[in-house]
């Protein structure tokens, strides 16, 4: 291994899982940027209180310690193979999109500045005019500021209007035309290339399982979805790792945190057919249909909260110590254990259940609620 000083500006080549077919082989990319440390931990932590009768404790896959602070959670794996190609293509400024809390944003932002490439982030916002401005330094704002990113701010309407694709392609054009090579990075980076983050995510966890008997006894698996390439590369790498040793895989939840199920299944079935794992887009959409269970846990909306979660993300930090964030980990897990409640989904004995947390902390900073009450507040006087 070599030293730190060269994080992030090597390519390294990639070597696809054993379990990966011929037909994917051939779109599987041949290098990646190394920037997560891997393998992320599993960790067994005290299950939510409401489901603790049931399942005692939940074993949770640590991608939200994929990075340092500014680069954690699940994008960095997917940014290892975009940047790379990023590289390869000689790009020297990254533009992508999301939420004005984006972390996918933030992550690239700071890994796109770490790998040497300016970042461009087009940024939905309530008022586009004010939001930045009125809190420069908020959550996921502050970094993405701090290592330089150019922000640009788009109303809901306007996102609505020209789409996602649109407004990357035309920053990208406006770049083009003052001398620059500008490399156009999707929502959440969730394309056929990003996928193969989770598909790489999916044989490292494998690989944890076939070196750890203790996690023998996960039975479901529970992550969530938004912008899609999480739960595409998750289910066809589990899947295809399990049925390559012979074994029964794990039951898989993806919760939805934005779109309905069925817009999910179409959206990531396109995805693994692009990625050459099926013929077509309908073959992949019906494997997943069989191995992915996709729940609508959109609550309120994207990126808003009911107290009723707050609630639950707040005792569960009290509880284990562990931080989910309002917008994706918090609703997922407040779903899940709604559906064990309600015996939808059933955990039999000594079946364990692991939480794969995709990170998210630093959005929660714009949520005042996760803090719970002050109760513990003292004044100190001497
Ligand atoms: C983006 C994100 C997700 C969703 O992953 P997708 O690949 O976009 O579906 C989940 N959790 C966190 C914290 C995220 O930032």
């Amino acid at each position: 291994m070599s030293l730190s000083s060269s994080f992030a500006r090597r390519l390294v080549p990639f070597t696809p899982p054993s379990f990966i077919p011929p037909s994917a082989l051939a779109t599987a990319p041949a290098s990646y940027l190394p920037l997560c440390n891997l393998p992320t931990p599993i960790h067994r932590l005290p299950s939510p209180s409401s489901i603790s009768s049931l399942v005692p404790s939940l074993l949770v896959k640590r991608d939200d310690a994929t990075g340092g602070t500014e680069l954690g959670g699940n994008k960095l794996r997917k940014l290892e193979f975009l940047l790379a190609a990023a590289i390869s293509e000689g790009a020297d400024t990254v533009v992508t999109i999301g939420g004005i809390q984006s972390n996918h944003c933030r992550a690239t932002a700071c890994a796109a500045r770490a790998a040497g490439l300016d970042a461009h982030l087009i940024l939905r916002c309530l008022d586009p005019s004010s939001d930045v401005a009125s809190a420069p330094s908020l959550g996921n704002l502050l970094f993405s500021r701090s290592a330089g990113a150019v922000l640009h701010t788009v109303s809901k309407e306007e996102y609505g209007r020209h789409g996602s694709t649109k407004l990357v392609d035309a920053v990208c054009e406006t770049l083009r035309g003052e001398g620059l090579s500008p490399y156009a990075i999707p929502v959440g980076g969730s394309n056929a290339l990003g996928t193969w983050g989770y598909v790489r995510a999916a044989a490292e966890f494998r690989a944890q399982a076939e070196s750890d008997p203790e996690l023998a006894s996960v039975k479901h698996v529970v992550f969530a979805t938004g912008s899609g390439g999480t739960a595409a590369g998750l289910a066809i790498g589990i899947s295809l790792a399990w049925a390559r040793a012979g074994e029964e895989p794990p039951k898989l939840y993806a919760v939805g945190v934005c779109d309905t199920p069925d817009y999910f299944y179409k959206f990531q079935g396109a995805i693994l057919a692009e990625m050459g794992f099926f013929e077509s887009a309908d073959e992949a959409e019906a494997h997943l249909r069989r191995v992915l269970v996709i729940m609508n846990g959109r609550g309120r909306g994207y990126a808003v909260s009911t107290d009723a979660e707050c609630e639950f993300i707040s005792a569960y930090a009290k509880r284990s110590g562990l931080f989910l964030d309002s917008v994706y980990t918090g609703k997922v897990l407040y779903k899940f254990c709604s559906e064990v409640e309600e015996g939808r989904v059933v955990v039999g004995e000594g079946e364990d259940v692991m939480f794969w947390h995709t990170g998210g902390a630093i959005g929660g900073y714009a949520e005042p609620r996760l803090a719970g009450g002050f109760e513990k507040e003292r004044r100190l006087e001497l």
